[in-house]
């Protein structure tokens, strides 16, 4: 049977191929995707699905109602790309400077869409509804998920899924795991104000170099010395700007950098150590200090059914060797906000193959992958809505 469905999917292979690099030429960086999300919603209403576009931003729904009643299940896929200048040399590189689909989200893209045209075609065997979420802006937090569940894109929803590409991953091959998966991110920014002032006389100044220095040092200490070493996190300083001349001490210092945990009380944790030690350092060390603290996505959490399930349909449909128990990574990906809503799984899809050219990370200049993944994206969406629904009825 799972044959059956790698053999429909071939058949929209290279139209999917096509919608694909259509998107690569014409990438669109995150919450300015307004010609990608029209791209969409013409071929979900070519496809005769219901249609819903501005969802939270840019964002597109389509939906199928089956025939029969049952449930209601929710397929995702993003679809910004990068402010990453493109150095491949394909005939379907970007065509826009200095934008690219640099993680593989028009493949996400290419794949649902020729998801949801094959589902379109076996409305009459559906036992209950299937919601395509086209969702924009994942790369750039506050991200459009959150958006696009305000606006109701899961009202209704029983059950979500989202798959992402991967290039650590051979093709073939399927990742996921029960749990946490993929960080909480949050950013930080301190502004430092001391008193700047001559270099000869340091004792009439409050140098913010020296103290954002050990700043740091005590910034690294709260993962070292503070959380449980059982508990993975990241507490990174990106950037220190201070100070413009040799002989100048500096009157102000700015430091920005990201926070990472997979687990929400370390991740709180980490927010408070870092506003306790500036409160400490401002009396310690008499600076005035401001802090903006952003929090970006939670931590995505598999939930333990559905990432089972996943397990199953892959050891089951594909092979038993297909399935990869995924190890966790202090990425982040604002799937997490579906999982904090509804029960549901995100996984992930092999996509690099013995070609060089397939196997550079996600978010190189050079990314690019094997698009026979999009047929196992594809495969594994077919067979749950399947599960759920019973298409094969
Ligand atoms: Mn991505």
């Amino acid at each position: 049977m799972a044959a059956t469905y790698y053999e429909v999917l071939q058949t929209e292979f290279d139209e999917m191929i096509s919608w694909r690099r259509y998107l690569h030429q014409n990438p669109e960086l995150s919450f300015q995707e307004t010609n990608t999300s029209t791209f969409i919603a013409n071929q979900l209403t070519s496809f005769g699905l219901e249609v819903k576009e501005n969802v939270g931003g840019n964002g597109v729904v389509g939906v199928i109602q089956g025939a029969h009643p049952g449930k209601t299940i929710a397929f995702r896929a993003d679809f910004d790309a990068l402010p990453i200048h493109d150095e491949k040399n394909v005939p379907y590189k970007s065509t826009v400077d200095g934008v690219m689909h640099a993680c593989g989200h028009d493949g996400h893209t290419a794949s649902l869409l020729a998801v949801a045209k094959i589902l379109s075609n076996k409305r009459q065997q559906l036992h209950g509804k299937i919601v395509f979420i086209f969702q924009h802006a994942e790369e750039k937090p506050p991200g459009g998920a959150k958006f696009m569940i305000e606006d109701g894109v899961l009202d209704g929803v029983d059950v979500v899924f989202g798959a992402h590409l991967a290039t650590e991953y051979p093709i073939g091959k399927i990742a996921t795991k029960s749990g946490p998966v993929m960080a909480s991110v949050d950013a930080f920014k301190i502004t430092l104000q001391g008193r700047g002032g001559h270099g000869a006389r340091p004792h009439e100044t409050i140098d913010t170099i020296a103290i954002g220095s050990q700043l740091v040092g005590h910034l690294q200490q709260i993962v070292s010395r503070r959380v449980n070493p059982i508990e993975p996190a990241v507490v990174t300083v990106g950037s220190f700007h201070a100070g413009n001349a040799f002989n100048i001490i500096a009157d102000s210092a700015v430091l920005e950098g990201t926070v990472r945990a997979m687990n929400a009380k370390v991740r709180k944790q980490i927010e408070e150590e870092i506003r306790s030690i500036l409160e400490g350092v401002k009396v310690a060390d008499r600076i005035d200090y401001s802090l903006d603290y952003l929090h970006g996505y939670p931590v995505l959490v598999n939930h333990k059914e559905e990432a089972a399930l996943i397990e199953k349909i892959v050891k089951e449909t594909v092979s038993h060797d297909a399935f990869i128990e995924k190890d966790i990574v202090l990425g982040a990906e604002d799937f997490a906000y579906y999982l904090e809503h509804r029960p549901g799984a995100y996984f992930y899809v092999g996509a690099s193959n013995e070609n060089p050219n397939t196997q550079y990370p996600h978010h190189h200049p050079r990314f690019d992958f094997d698009e026979r993944a999009l047929l196992h994206v594809g495969h594994l969406f077919l067979q749950l809505a399947d599960y759920y629904l019973g298409t094969k009825a």
